[in-house]
């Protein structure tokens, strides 16, 4: 049997969903080669790259992230650095990338904010595509904020990029940010606290709690970010929100009520209403 069939039958006997396509991912990660090459034959591999990929396959198994044990995840258009201090980048969030590509585009925007930044893969994919923008990044973890500043210079993208490692409780981040922005944009914690304990293994027990946890009704966030925006946003400004699962209208209540303008609420490839885009 060649390796890779025992990687895809080590998944499937793991009842990952995926066995065959996680099995290349694994291999080509490991070999440093693109995972397309696959789709041919398997290249030859030491015995050594063989064990690991083994024990990554047995990681695989701990239902341990396939990103996070690669050390990456394609989003939008990169390939993002990430670990086990930032919430894996999900396809869902590509439609908000999307979306504020698009108004930043149509607009005069010269200035975006990214609150609770992660692996830095929502401003970083937008920067990337809108040369016009300089990029504000916060994240309350110092940590996270690492692996956002090492995809910025991965990208070159950091001389155009400020990170600011604090919470948005803190009453002097307007200050600490020092200017006011044409776009924010934020994926914020928004799973309600008591079904964080449902969630598949891969979530709850692999992305930073403080990355999902959204408070007793999943929106304690959105309410912060709505007190926040009218001090950091300037007239004209577009915000763009994920949400989760049936929360878009609580949010556009929370962001109407402090007088912001529901322009488009835009759904993933699922169907689920991802994406809350409000204008000051
Ligand atoms: N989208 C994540 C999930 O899988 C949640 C991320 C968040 O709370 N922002 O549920």
């Amino acid at each position: 049997m060649s390796y890779l069939d025992e990687l895809v039958e080590m998944l499937r006997n793991g009842n990952i969903e995926m066995p065959q396509f996680e099995a290349r991912m694994i291999a080509a990660g490991v070999l440093g080669i693109n995972v397309d090459t696959f789709l041919f034959s398997a290249p030859p591999a030491t015995d050594a790259q063989i064990g690991r990929m083994k024990k990554m396959a047995s990681e695989r198994l701990q239902h341990r992230p396939l990103c996070k044990i690669l050390g990456a995840k394609g989003f939008y258009k990169y390939d993002f650095v990430v670990n086990e201090h930032v919430l894996s980048p999900r396809p869902d969030t590509e439609v908000l990338v999307e979306a504020a590509i698009a108004e930043a585009e149509k607009s005069s925007a010269r200035t975006i904010l990214d609150l609770g930044t992660g692996s830095g893969c929502i401003i970083l994919s937008i920067m990337g595509d809108v040369p016009a923008l300089k990029g504000w990044a916060v994240d309350a973890s110092s940590q996270a904020m690492e692996v956002a500043r090492i995809n910025a210079g991965r990208l070159g993208l950091d001389s155009r990029m400020t990170f600011v490692n604090a919470s948005w409780f803190d009453e002097n981040l307007p200050e600490l940010l020092g200017t006011k922005f044409d776009i924010v944009v934020s994926n914020p914690p928004y799973i309600p606290s008591a079904e964080i304990a449902e969630l598949e293994p891969e979530v709850k027990d692999y992305d930073p709690r403080s990355a999902l946890d959204g408070g007793a009704d999943g929106l304690e966030h959105y309410r912060r970010i709505a007190e926040l925006c009218p001090k950091i946003l300037n007239d004209g400004g577009l915000i763009f929100l994920e949400g989760g699962l049936h929360q878009e209208n609580d949010i556009a209540a929370i962001f109407t009520a402090k007088g912001f303008k529901l322009a488009k609420i835009i759904p993933d490839l699922a169907g689920i209403n991802r994406c809350i885009f409000l204008k000051k």
